[in-house]
């Protein structure tokens, strides 16, 4: 057998690879949970057995994301994008203020178009090219509207692979809004600075189906205009995200990879890994004309590393090479073509020294 194929790597952006160990444990949850003679996919939201999946995974995301006792933690469903639609519904004060929308790429581009069905968002570009290079203009520079009612930024454009770290640190009185779907668990945040953070799972997390939402409890209003209760904050922290039945597959194995990072060592540890596997790919990348990316050092992404080969028609041959080698999901979004990988913290640094080691043979063969 082909010695390069005897791991395979997913770099997918989401559903993105989970750990191998977690995906063992859940085949044992999957038949009979916990010794229970049931399996993981039988077992009511409401039993004490599943009580206590989401219980410990609710104590541990607060204690990996260091979450203050004010701040109420809710499992949705509906994806990132279903928040696109709950932060106006939720949020907006029928008082003819309206919110700003950081535009930094695709993803906070669309939540910006979801919410003028509910409202005129102030939609604030913060891009630019410098050289030739993308690059997110400093906070101080973003030019926010005093009187918003909230403002609404992607700190991670999974699609663009770009990427803000300065956190947010505006006045008190600006409720901040966050999509961290690709951001989530990847890096120490201060969710202090936030009003609301919220994230769908299949990047950092677990499987798609489960949704995290991170609200300051004085956010949690009855919504000033009409929102679905599935949607409506208020009713889903009363409830305890248990308003109707929760994604508990999901939520399982989503708990089965908040433990592993646990024992990885929490944030920190993974934080410096996810930045150590990022810093070798750019580096390989900024090693040769070969290939281009084209986003300033400051605002690289650690998850999306997105890249191009300088001849594109290179790329469908890199795709299938690629892919031959043991090396999966290499391609970029379709919005924007080109190629990415994702290196969430699930992927070993193994895996990105044999996407690096596949990147010099293909340049070697086809230079
Ligand atoms: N925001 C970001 C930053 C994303 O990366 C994605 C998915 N790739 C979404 C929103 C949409 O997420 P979902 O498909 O869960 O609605």
């Amino acid at each position: 057998m082909d010695k390069n194929k005897d791991v395979i790597y997913n770099f997918s952006a989401g559903p993105a690879m989970l750990p191998k160990e977690i995906l063992k444990t859940a085949q044992l949850g999957l038949c009979n949970w916990q010794n229970s003679g049931k399996s993981i996919l039988e077992i009511s939201h409401r039993s004490k057995e599943f009580t206590s999946v989401i219980e410990s995974l609710e104590y541990n995301l607060r204690d990996l994301l260091n979450v203050p006792k004010y701040y109420k933690v809710l499992f949705c469903h509906g994806g990132a994008r279903g928040q696109f639609s709950a932060i106006p519904m939720n949020l907006l004060k029928n008082n003819g203020r309206n919110p700003d929308y950081i535009n930094s790429g695709y993803w906070s581009y669309s939540a910006a178009l979801e919410s003028r069905k509910y409202c005129v968002p102030n939609i604030i570009n913060v891009r630019k090219i410098l050289n030739g290079n993308h690059c997110v203009c400093s906070i101080k520079n973003w030019e926010i509207n005093t009187n918003n009612t909230y403002l609404h930024y992607c700190p991670n454009e999974t699609i663009e692979g770009i990427a803000i770290y300065e956190e947010p640190y505006f006045k008190d009185d600006i409720i901040v809004v966050g999509d961290f779907s690709s951001t989530l668990f990847s890096r120490i945040i201060d969710i202090t600075r936030y009003g609301i953070i919220y994230a769908s799972a299949q990047k950092n997390v677990g499987p798609p189906g489960v949704t995290i939402v991170i609200v300051h409890e004085d956010l949690l209003k009855e919504p000033k205009i009409v929102c679905p209760s599935i949607l409506n904050y208020n009713i889903l922290s009363k409830s305890n995200s248990m308003f109707n039945t929760p994604a508990t597959f999901s939520l399982y194995i989503s708990g089965l990879v908040l433990e592993w990072m646990k024992k990885l060592g929490g944030l920190k540890t993974i934080q410096k890994s996810n930045e150590k596997k990022a810093n070798l790919l750019y580096n390989m990348i900024d090693s040769t004309d070969f290939y281009i990316n084209n986003v300033m050092n400051h605002n690289r992404s650690f998850m999306n590393v997105t890249f191009t080969i300088a001849n594109s028609n290179l790329h469908s041959l890199f795709l299938k090479e690629s892919y031959d080698f043991g090396l999966h999901c290499l391609n970029g979004h379709n919005v924007i073509g080109g190629l990415r990988a994702s290196i969430y913290n699930a992927m070993p640094i193994e895996g990105v020294m044999k996407l690096i080691k596949f990147m010099k043979i293909f340049e070697k063969k086809y230079e």
